[in-house]
């Protein structure tokens, strides 16, 4: 068996990995790269393989980064099945519809913006190759070790990361014996709200693990509740807004969840709450179909009072014009919005309203990639461009760390320390700072021949 390395190596989106296994070409992961414009672009390049010659695709997980060039694969030729747990195909329909929306409103843009209107941008795929994408599914139970292929055989664990997030152990029988690959995926922290915990993979011999917080451990979490209950009552005693920048997937459904839970101690029934995100609405009606994936204490919290996604202050606007009168409400107001590192969606506009105001506060509460307006905010912008319009910053900011769905140091340590053998690693999905790190502490704790994949290379397993 071998690995190749051809996104998520040397970054953090983008994941892709190509296997060749008993004779079989399969991919792990097929992602979109996020960032600036620039690397964007990038997601039109040719794949560095020819997807007609691939027999298959194991996915981890949902999240584009992961997920969003599967349109693009399929669009230029794969046929083959595409391997995933069940609750990811249910999500998958969700956020690649919203990807190809996307990519068609962005084409017909940038046609529009050419000299006469006469463009012809292409886009990047559309609804029609995401409903081939879908057809091409085959759903998994976590644990359910099926043979994908002629002596190729997978394995999924929870990866505690999202909703039906998976680590992947693929097994070959080939002619010289048989070897396993472990895939970690996206791995999540002990204790993530909803979901139960990540399970090692058993055994492998060689291990592709994420490193995403490879260089550091986030907040305890007990802090980290303290902490969004001091912005929120500092927030209302200014009388401002709360924008909450979130992922549709997972953190917005961890907010209500949270809200619920922290319901007195928080006083959230005196807030006007917004989720307004139409695809978080649609991932909170997915959550709803796999309320059994869920860990003890969420089981407890969906059967108490308030639920976490019926709370009664809570508006969903999935309409345009809905989102649009929030603009009207000056404080009293926790808006929570997409895109998660705000290089798109209707956080863009509730960002432009709060931004100057001096009494609002942005919480951020998930990770921002190099390039995005999220990580500039982050990083302390004076001013920033939104929609072609420079504005002052005067909102408080907030960097709420410890709410990661991705574990720190040491649980990325712990996860690898449960495999039996402490076989070879490959470090993908990082910054080269937090996979130095990372291999700096597999080293030194377990002895671990560390390498930090880069694109094009090649590992034997
Ligand atoms: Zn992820």
């Amino acid at each position: 068996m071998r690995v190749k390395f051809h996104g998520a190596a040397g970054e953090v989106t983008g994941s892709c990995h190509e296997v060749e296994a008993n004779g079989h070409r399969l991919l792990l992961d097929c992602g979109m790269i996020q960032g600036s414009e620039e690397d964007e672009r990038r997601n039109f390049d040719e794949f560095p393989f020819d997807p007609r010659e691939l027999d298959a695709v194991v996915l981890s997980h949902a999240h584009i980064d992961h997920c969003g060039r599967l349109p693009l694969l399929v669009k230029r030729g794969f046929k083959g099945p595409i391997w995933t747990q069940w609750a990811t195909a249910d999500l998958l329909r969700v956020m690649l519809e919203d990807a190809a929306a996307l990519a068609e409103m962005d084409a017909e843009r940038d046609n529009r913006h050419r000299r006469g209107g006469r463009g012809n941008h292409q886009p990047l795929f559309t609804r029609g190759d995401v409903g081939q994408v879908l057809r091409q599914v085959r759903g998994l139970d976590y644990g359910q070790r099926e043979q994908i292929l002629a002596g190729v055989f997978i394995t999924l664990r929870d990866a505690g990361h999202i909703l039906g997030s998976a680590s992947v152990q693929l097994e070959a029988l080939e002619p010289g014996g048989r070897r396993v690959l472990a895939f970690s995926g996206d791995i999540g922290p002990r204790g993530t709200p909803i979901l139960r915990d990540p399970q090692p993979v058993p055994e492998a011999d060689l291990v592709l693990l994420e490193s995403t917080y490879g260089g550091r451990e986030h907040r305890e979490r007990g802090a980290t509740l303290r902490e969004i209950g001091e912005v929120l009552e500092h927030a209302w005693t200014d009388g401002g807004n709360v924008i909450i920048p979130a992922f549709a997937v997972g953190r917005s459904q961890e907010l209500l969840y949270w809200f619920a839970r922290q319901w007195d101690e928080w006083k959230m029934s005196r807030w006007r709450i917004f989720l307004d995100s139409p695809m978080a609405m649609k991932v909170v009606e997915v959550y709803g179909r796999h309320e059994s994936l869920f860990d003890e204490d969420a089981q407890r919290v969906w059967n108490g009072r308030p639920h976490p996604f019926r709370l009664p202050n809570l508006h969903l606007t999935p309409e345009v014009a809905q989102s649009r009168a929030i603009n009207d409400i000056r404080g009293g107001a926790i808006i929570i919005a997409g895109s998660g590192m705000c290089n798109g969606g209707r956080v863009r506009h509730h960002l432009r309203q709060n931004l100057g105001r001096r009494q609002a506060h942005v919480m951020f509460v998930g990770y921002q990639a190099r390039g995005t307006l999220g990580r500039r905010l982050v990083d302390g912008a004076e001013s920033v461009h939104i929609f072609g319009e420079e504005i002052r910053v005067n909102a408080a900011r907030h960097t709420v760390g410890g709410l990661s769905a991705h574990a720190g140091q040491s649980g990325l340590m712990d996860w690898y320390g449960a495999i039996a053998g402490r076989p070879p690693v490959a470090l993908v999905h990082g910054e080269d700072d937090a996979r130095q790190a990372l291999a700096k502490a597999l080293e030194k704790q377990y002895g671990a021949q560390v390498t930090l994949a880069r694109p094009d290379m090649v590992s034997e397993v």
